[in-house]
């Protein structure tokens, strides 16, 4: 199946490491003009000198007034993949109040931040677009040591389905990806110890946790028109993990 961005412009944050950073270079493989904003310099640098055509812009995402500035920065978007969010695991017990703050600042409260100015800006234009947000299976599956984690991203799912509802109208689609556990620096955080990491492979069907380039080729697929008649939903890339 071929995808053509050609004549689009898109937008996404966390591009700096893992699989947002491979999402706006396969962007720009495809003819989007893309921006790419992210929170550590050396990336975005390391990032241009490996995609010269990338737009890059620093921003913590976590500073409200930094973010208004940043994605304004980036003009019209047509593409918008919120892809940044941080995991930090704690048991229920010890959970601090910044830990939670800090997560859904970054992993819900930025993502609505971002698609607000993009939308405004789609709706201004008349020119619809499609908006991605980058969820993850522990919105649907409870896993030890991640309780706000698995919250924020059960919040992220729900504002997925009220955005596309309101969206919609506007011709803006807006789905979610669910990815199991993934091959990047995040997802060694948790599951790169074997006693971790062996009961949650034995649940997964498929036998492996994704690797970075499964997440990209859906998120591609649902930014595109191939998926067209796509909206609100939310898609696991977990290799049957959560049927099972
Ligand atoms: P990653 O390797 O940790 O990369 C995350 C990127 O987001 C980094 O470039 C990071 O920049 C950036 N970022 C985080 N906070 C930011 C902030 N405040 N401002 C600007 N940029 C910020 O993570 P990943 O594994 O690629 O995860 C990407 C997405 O997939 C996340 O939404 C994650 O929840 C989801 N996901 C991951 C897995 C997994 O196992 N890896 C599984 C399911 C879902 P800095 O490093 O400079 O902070």
């Amino acid at each position: 199946m071929e995808i053509s961005f050609k004549g689009k412009r898109a937008l996404v944050t966390g591009a700096g490491k893992g699989i947002g950073r491979d999402i706006a270079k396969k962007l720009v493989e495809c003819g989007a003009v893309t921006y790419a904003i992210s929170r550590t310099k050396s990336d975005l640098d390391s990032l241009k000198s490996e995609c010269p055509e990338i737009h890059t812009v620093q921003c913590d995402l976590e500073n409200w007034d930094e973010t208004d500035t940043a994605v304004k920065s980036c003009g019209d978007i047509d593409l918008l993949v919120n892809n940044a969010a941080v995991a930090i695991l704690q048991p229920f017990l010890d959970v601090d109040k910044a830990t939670f703050q800090k997560l859904f600042n970054i992993n819900v409260q930025t993502v609505m931040q971002v698609s607000q100015i993009v939308a405004k800006n789609m709706i201004l234009r008349g020119s619809g677009g499609s908006i991605v947000n980058v969820s993850s299976q522990a919105s649907k599956a409870a896993l030890k040591d991640h309780a706000v984690y698995c919250a924020t991203k059960a919040a992220l799912d729900s504002l997925t389905g009220v955005m596309g509802l309101e969206l919609g109208p506007h011709k803006i689609r807006v789905n979610a990806v669910n990815p199991t556990v993934t091959n990047t620096a995040m997802g060694k955080v948790g599951w790169s110890d074997p006693a971790k990491a062996g009961p949650m492979l034995a649940k997964i069907p498929l036998g492996r946790f994704a690797e970075v380039e499964d997440v990209v080729n859906v998120v591609i697929f649902l930014l595109s028109d191939k998926a067209a008649m796509v909206n609100s939903t939310c898609l696991p890339i977990d290799g049957g993990f959560l049927a099972s």
